[in-house]
């Protein structure tokens, strides 16, 4: 049998995406040496450097790499993230929290959710954020690491991190280039094409360099060097869905304590991000702009951060969509160059971390293999399609009347999936099961309670326990979680006494 295996892999691009993939290619090819990785990246063009606040994945990526989770921390002057507070999505002065863990206990086997809705009808039970720790800690301004008691129990939960993209890619950067990943400095011009098959050959780099490679991995940002200049692969637009169009992104110095949780801000056309790191904060504004003007954005961005600016903002044109194949004859694509959905549930980051999975979990061999694309590109887009739909809930669900923006986002039509999974939950308050596959049903229901949108009918079962029980559960819980915060350290106290950043301090300058 010939060797089937792939020699040499190149990554183009220097981003968090590509510098993930280059370490975690080299974790899985370091100690064979018969696959060499390379990544090009060229200076001049430079990386999007946003992208701050994470999923609770991220922490299974660090861990796969072993790296340490603290010393992460203080390198890439990060803090801790329990939710996404959403604020003003219900309608001005509302907030709630979208949290990284479970709501209550399930009672005889019932989801929780059936018997909140019993109680709150009796007026016996508060909103749902007061039987989620998570939230409540959030709300509270604290931190602490979970207990480990397997992910059960309303006492468990879940966190990611806010942190400094630039650090990062810094940090991945020199891990993976420590671990034998080749670095290369040059920007791709032409790519040449096999005659017969159209397989990537190799890339020419200014300065008459050239790179051959057997796969290639596309990592250079939203105008796609490979998958689609080159092979033009395609892409689906979804700007009707999720009509925002451009970002505008300035960080400014630290004021106040920081959250434990990404502040999501709904504004006049869009919302605005607030997300904590040891030295600074991150601010940015996601907006249409058939609703508000560049400058327009920016006043207002500008008006409501909390401290002094630290640079002058950058404004971030984007089309929502995704790429129609994530992986094209011998070109895979990751990050933005495999397609963009705005950071509102803090998804890019992850989707990286999801497209390597994909990667690594059906390794390509040196001759093609079509059902094996095939089947990782469905697999792919059916997971991007499930969070675009959660993204689009946001909107659907606002309660901003009489704002031209949220009028349109809440009258626009919208994917079957979503209205099934609507229909589904407003009628008998379950979840349909393809529906929960990322974005999991505590998570859909923070939304939908948040959004004010309870079902029309709870679970029976739910009667078959006494109104008395009924109220002592929820006063138990209430007071578990209660006690829990009192106990746990502010964030700052927590980040202080762990995890404080130690940054050179020409990193942190630049940053
Ligand atoms: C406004 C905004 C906010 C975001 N917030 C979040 C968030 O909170 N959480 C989250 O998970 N994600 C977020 N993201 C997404 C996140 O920033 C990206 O997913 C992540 O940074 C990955 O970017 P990238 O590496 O794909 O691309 P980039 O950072 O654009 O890097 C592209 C790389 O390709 C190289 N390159 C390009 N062309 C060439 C060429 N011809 N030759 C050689 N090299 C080339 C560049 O030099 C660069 O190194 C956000 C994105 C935006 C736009």
């Amino acid at each position: 049998m010939a060797d089937n295996r792939l020699r040499s892999i190149v990554i183009v691009g220097g981003g968090t995406a590509g510098w993930m993939a280059a370490a975690a290619l080299i974790e899985r090819f370091g100690a064979n040496r018969h696959t060499r990785i390379t990544l090009v990246e060229s200076p001049e063009i430079g990386t999007v450097g946003v992208g701050e606040a994470t999923v609770p994945h991220i922490r299974e990526f660090l861990k796969h790499l072993k790296i340490n989770e603290v010393d992460f921390v203080k390198r890439t002057s990060a803090t801790f993230k329990l939710a996404i507070g959403f604020e003003g999505w219900a309608g001005e002065g509302t907030q709630f929290f979208h949290p990284f863990s479970e709501h209550g206990v399930p009672l005889l086997g019932t989801s929780f959710q059936h018997y909140w809705v019993k109680a709150r009808g009796l007026g016996k039970a508060d909103v749902i954020d007061r039987y989620v720790l998570s939230s409540e800690l959030a709300r509270a301004g604290k931190f602490a690491v979970p207990k480990s008691n397997d992910g059960k129990g309303f006492l468990y939960f879940n966190y990611a991190l806010h942190f400094d993209a630039t650090l990062v890619a810094r940090y991945l950067k020199s891990w993976s280039m420590t671990a034998g990943v080749k670095h290369v400095e040059g920007k791709v011009g032409n790519v040449r094409l096999h005659g017969e098959t159209g397989f990537v050959e190799a890339l020419e780099l200014d300065g008459g360099r050239e790179i051959q490679g057997d796969l290639f991995i596309d990592c250079s940002g939203f105008q796609g060097v490979l998958i689609e200049k080159a092979l033009g692969t395609g892409y689906e637009d979804w700007t009707h869905w999720l009509p925002c169009d451009r970002a505008v992104a300035m960080p400014c110095e630290s004021r106040v304590a920081p959250p434990s949780y990404t502040r999501s801000i709904a504004s006049q056309a869009g919302w605005q991000w607030r997300i904590p790191l040891q030295h600074r904060v991150g601010n940015g504004y996601v907006y249409c702009s058939r609703y508000l003007s560049e400058d327009g954005a920016i006043a207002a961005l500008r008006k409501g951060v909390e401290g002094p600016a630290l640079g002058e903002p950058r404004v971030l044109p984007f089309r929502t969509g995704v790429r129609r194949k994530i992986w094209n004859r011998n070109v895979f694509c990751l990050g933005l160059a495999s397609g963009f959905l705005e950071p509102l549930e803090s998804t890019s980051i992850y989707l990286v971390q999801r497209g390597l999975q994909y990667l690594l979990g059906s390794f390509p061999q040196a001759r093609s293999n079509l059902a094996l694309q095939e089947n990782v590109n469905q697999r792919n887009r059916a997971h991007w399609d499930h969070i675009r739909d959660f993204i689009v809930l946001h909107y659907k669900l606002n309660k901003r009347e009489g704002e031209p923006f949220w009028d349109e986002c809440r009258h626009m039509s919208i994917p079957d999936s979503l209205t099934e999974t609507i229909e589904l939950f407003r009628e008998t308050g379950r979840f349909r099961q393809d529906a929960i596959e990322f974005f999991r049903a505590s998570s859909w229901l923070a939304m939908f309670a948040g959004f004010g949108l309870l079902p029309r009918y709870y679970s029976p079962s739910v009667d078959d326990v006494p109104e008395a029980d009924l109220v002592k559960e929820f006063e138990n819980m209430a007071a578990g979680i209660a006690s829990a915060v009192a106990k746990a350290p502010s964030h700052e106290e927590f980040i202080r006494t762990n995890c404080l950043a130690n940054l050179p301090v020409q990193a942190a300058a630049n940053s």
